[in-house]
C-alpha cells in the first residue's frame, strides 16, 4: 500500500518535473547515463521553467542535454502544447546537433522518448506529444558592414510556447534574434524562454542577459566547517586562482574559504545574488565545479605561459573576456579631457560628425572638432540635437567645412542635407571591401570606408590620447564616455567565405557619440589639403 502511493508520487512528480523524469527512466545520453552523481547543479537549472532562463557556462558542463531533456519532457507531458524552437547560430550545428546527438537520444530511449515520437521524415522537425520541437539556425543573414539588415528565410515560421537559444553569442546579431523569437512566442500562454552560452564579451550576448538575471551562484558547503563558499564568485577575493591550494603531495584541492579543507562541488546549492530579481533566472557555473575536472589540471592551465587568457576565462570559467585594446575604458576617455570648455561657436573651421539616433528617428549626436598643432585633433563641441534644421545652423556657427553624417535609417533628411552644402557634407557607407584611405564622392555625397579600418583609427586617437576633449563634464561623463565603451572588436568568422576578421559589435549600451566622434574623426583626417582641393 505505501510502495503503490509511492509510485504514484513519483509518477507524479516525473510528470511535472523534468529533472526527475530523466532520472527516474535511467536516460541515456550519448556516451553515458542521466545521472546525479557529479551534476548535482543542474538539478534545479533543469526543473525550473521561469519566463526566462539564462546560463553562462563553462564547457563541457552538460547543460544543451538537460534543456533539450527539458523540451523533450515538457512535449511528452504536454506542458509545451504547441511546439518549441532549438536555436543553433547556424545550419551546420543543427546538422550536426540532430545527427550526433539529437536522433541518437531518441533510439536509445525506445520507452521513455522514442514512444513518444511520431514519424517525421524531416531532419530537423519532430512531433513529439502533441507539439513539434523545430531545430533552426538563428543567424539571420545580414551585412554588418552596410549596416542594412534583413531577415534569413530560414527562421519564418510558425507559432511556438518555448525557445532555447543554443551558444547565443554566436548568434548575429544576438539582439535581433530575440526579437524573432518574441514574435514566434507572441500567442502562446507560456512564453518561456532559454539563453545558453559560453560567455564571449563582457555587457554582451548571455554576459549582459546574466546581468539583469537574478544572478545565481553554486555555492559548496564545507563537510569540515559546515560554511559556504562559492569558488566562481568574481567578486570574492578568496575565490579562483586563490581556492585552488597545492599540497605537499602536489595534489591540488577546491579550498573552503574558511577553514583551508577540501570542498566536494557535489555538496552545494544555488544562491541568489540578486534574490529580489522576478522572472529572468539566470545561472553561472565553472568547471571549477565539475567533479570530473582534476583542479590540478585547471591550475596548471591558469599557470602556463601559453594559455590564451580569453579562452581560460570564456570556457574553463565561464566568464566574458575582452582584451583591453579591443573595447575603450571611460578612463582612456576621461585621459584625453583638457582644460577648454565646450565652445558654442567657432572662428576656426572645423569638421563635423553626426550620427543619426537609430529608434529615436529625428534624434541627433553631433562632434565637432578641428585640427590641433600637436595631436592628431581637438574636440571644441558635443551635442545632442532635435531636427535637421539644427545642423544647418552648426554648419554656419563652427564654419564647419567637412562634415560626415551616417547615410542611414533618415537617408532621405541626410541626403537633403548634403545637397544644401555641396562638397562639404558627405554621407557615410561602409564597405568591408574598401581598403586604405576613404572614397570621397562630392558628386554623390557620400564617403565610403572600411568600418573596421575606420573605427579602428579612431579608436587609436582615444586610446593614444592623441585627440583633446573637452574638460570633464556632465555630457561627456554619462554620455560621450559610455558611449565610447559600448563597442568592442572582436574576430568573426564569415559564414560564407569561412574566412576571419575582425569586426566591432555594440554591446548592451548607447552608441551614438562614438559613431558620431568616428565621423568627425573621418572628416577631419580625410580632407584633403586645400591646396590640392580641386576647384
Ligand atoms: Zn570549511
Amino acid at each position: 500500500m505505501i510502495s503503490a502511493v509511492g509510485d504514484r508520487t513519483t509518477e507524479l512528480m516525473k510528470l511535472y518535473d523534468p529533472w526527475l523524469w530523466a532520472y527516474y527512466n535511467q536516460i541515456q545520453l550519448v556516451g553515458a547515463q542521466f545521472q546525479l552523481d557529479g551534476h548535482e547543479f543542474q538539478v534545479r537549472p533543469m526543473s525550473i521553467r521561469p519566463p526566462v532562463k539564462v546560463i553562462r557556462k563553462a564547457t563541457q558542463m552538460a547543460f544543451t542535454e538537460s534543456e533539450v531533456l527539458n523540451c523533450i519532457h515538457g512535449l511528452i507531458t504536454g506542458y509545451y502544447p504547441v511546439g518549441i524552437y532549438y536555436l543553433f547560430p547556424n545550419q551546420g550545428k543543427v546538422n550536426d546537433f540532430s545527427a550526433s546527438r539529437f536522433n541518437p537520444l531518441i533510439s536509445r530511449n525506445p520507452e521513455s522518448i522514442a514512444a513518444f515520437v511520431k514519424d517525421t521524415n524531416r531532419a530537423n522537425l519532430k512531433n513529439i506529444g502533441s507539439g513539434f520541437i523545430y531545430f533552426r539556425s538563428g543567424r539571420l543573414a545580414q551585412s554588418i558592414q552596410g549596416g542594412i539588415m534583413k531577415s534569413s528565410g530560414s527562421l519564418k515560421g510558425d507559432p511556438c510556447d518555448h525557445a532555447v537559444m543554443d551558444e547565443y553569442d554566436e548568434m548575429i546579431p544576438c539582439d535581433q534574434v530575440d526579437d524573432y523569437v518574441d514574435s514566434r512566442l507572441a500567442h502562446s500562454t507560456i512564453k518561456t524562454k532559454v539563453y545558453l552560452a559560453n560567455p564571449t564579451l563582457p555587457d554582451y550576448g548571455i554576459c549582459s542577459k546574466f546581468d539583469i538575471s537574478d544572478q545565481e551562484y553554486w555555492h559548496i558547503k564545507c563537510r569540515h566547517c559546515g560554511k559556504y563558499s562559492c569558488l566562481d564568485d568574481e567578486d570574492h577575493p578568496q575565490a579562483f586562482p586563490e581556492c585552488l591550494h597545492t599540497l605537499s603531495s602536489g595534489e591540488v584541492i577546491r579550498a573552503c574559504f574558511h577553514c583551508g579543507r577540501a570542498l566536494d562541488p557535489r555538496f552545494g546549492e544555488w544562491i541568489a545574488k540578486r534574490p529580489d530579481v522576478g522572472g529572468v533566472m539566470g545561472f553561472t557555473i565553472s568547471q571549477l565545479n565539475a567533479v570530473w575536472i582534476d583542479p590540478k589540471t585547471i591550475l596548471d592551465k591558469w599557470n602556463h605561459p601559453h594559455t590564451n587568457r580569453a579562452n581560460f576565462y570564456r570556457l574553463v570559467l565561464g566568464r566574458g573576456y575582452i582584451e583591453a585594446e579591443n573595447r575603450l575604458s571611460i578612463s582612456e576617455v576621461l585621459a584625453c579631457c583638457g582644460w577648454d570648455g565646450i565652445q558654442s561657436e567657432s572662428k576656426i573651421p572645423c569638421t563635423m560628425g553626426v550620427d543619426q539616433g537609430g529608434g529615436e528617428r529625428d534624434l541627433l549626436h553631433v562632434v565637432i572638432g578641428q585640427k590641433h598643432p600637436v595631436k592628431a585633433g581637438k574636440i571644441v563641441h558635443l551635442g545632442v540635437y532635435k531636427g535637421w534644421t539644427e545642423l544647418d545652423r552648426l554648419m554656419d556657427l563652427f564654419r564647419v567645412s567637412r562634415c560626415v553624417i551616417d547615410g542611414l535609417p533618415n537617408q532621405e533628411a541626410a541626403r537633403s542635407f548634403a545637397k544644401r552644402f555641396p562638397g562639404r557634407v558627405f554621407l557615410s557607407y561602409f564597405n568591408k571591401h574598401q581598403r586604405g584611405s576613404y572614397k570621397w564622392d562630392e558628386r554623390e555625397h557620400t564617403v565610403v570606408s572600411n568600418r573596421t579600418e575606420a573605427l579602428d583609427a579612431s579608436h587609436k586617437e582615444i586610446s593614444g590620447r592623441d585627440v583633446l576633449l573637452p574638460r570633464r563634464c556632465d555630457i561627456i561623463e554619462d554620455a560621450f564616455a559610455p558611449h565610447c565603451t559600448a563597442i568592442a572588436k572582436r574576430l568573426e568568422e564569415d559564414e560564407e567565405t569561412g574566412s576571419k576578421e575582425y569586426v566591432y559589435i555594440r554591446l548592451n549600451k548607447k552608441d551614438h557619440f562614438r559613431f558620431a566622434f568616428n565621423y568627425e574623426s573621418m572628416a577631419r583626417n580625410g580632407e584633403p589639403a586645400w591646396l590640392f582641393r580641386e576647384s
